[in-house]
């Protein structure tokens, strides 16, 4: 396949030498693929405004059996999701999506599903979607799409279904979701019987209906707080953009 044509959302994309664009980005079919764009910094007729982070574009490519990287020829701005660009936490919140995507999607591997949750959440983030529900349903699925979702369904223990516990405990040590009962004596992050059924209902809708569920301030802390141990426990360390984003948030609460 030397040379070919697809969509793709860029994941990150950083200068190097005098005019080329490193990019790292993910496509529906080809999986996630890494790119020079030659000249870019300097050619605003073949890249116009198309190589930034949380870009939808389509890309033409030319790849060499022989090297992992690809070359990008030119590229076409599908949407930019400048409502993002222009909120400091929508932006942030792209930034965990697109970081995320990057620590759990090995290159060439292909996950269709992954492109559109990716697509799907950045449209919504751009749209009616807010920071507070995109983030966090996002992170819950493409953790289940990676492979690493929670059991949210039953305890893996004792068996008893989710619906039936009086909240949850989160074990850092096996990583899994516990009833109570299992977990007595045990540290863990304890959740709410709320926020433990709204994370089962995000879990169980498909993207486009589960951005329209309302998380209270409770539910949001308590996801946060279970993300970040999932994520650290996955991906051996906390993400700079989840880093960056709480630093943002802070002062404003
Ligand atoms: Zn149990």
């Amino acid at each position: 396949m030397p040379a070919f044509s697809t969509q793709a959302i860029v994941l990150q994309a950083w200068p190097t030498g005098e005019a080329d664009v490193l990019v790292d980005f993910l496509t529906p079919t080809q999986g996630r693929l890494r790119g020079v764009a030659k000249g870019a910094k300097k050619s605003r007729k073949r890249f116009a405004n198309c190589l930034g982070p949380a870009c939808w574009i389509r890309l033409q490519l030319y790849e060499k059996s022989t090297n992992p990287w690809v070359r990008l020829e030119a590229g076409e701005l599908i949407d930019s999701f400048e409502a993002i660009r222009k909120d400091f936490r929508k932006w942030g919140v792209a930034g965990v999506l697109c970081e995320l995507t990057r620590e759990l999607v090995p290159p060439r591997d292909p996950h269709p599903a992954v492109f559109e949750l990716l697509r799907e959440s950045l449209q919504w983030l751009d749209g009616r979607g807010s920071a507070e529900e995109v983030g966090p349903i996002f992170q819950l699925k493409i953790l289940r799409l990676a492979g690493y979702g929670l059991s949210l369904t039953a305890c893996p223990v004792c068996g008893k279904a989710g619906n039936e516990f009086k909240g949850a405990v989160y074990s850092s040590l096996k990583a899994v979701l516990l009833c109570p009962e299992c977990c007595a004596g045990e540290e863990g992050l304890r959740l709410s019987p709320g926020t433990l059924h709204s994370l089962r209902q995000a879990d169980r809708l498909e993207a486009g209906k589960a951005f329209r569920i309302r998380l209270d301030a409770r539910t949001r802390q308590e996801a946060e707080e279970l993300l970040t141990r999932v994520r650290r426990q996955v991906i051996g360390r906390e993400l700079s953009s989840a880093y960056v984003l709480r630093q943002l948030q802070e002062p404003y609460g």
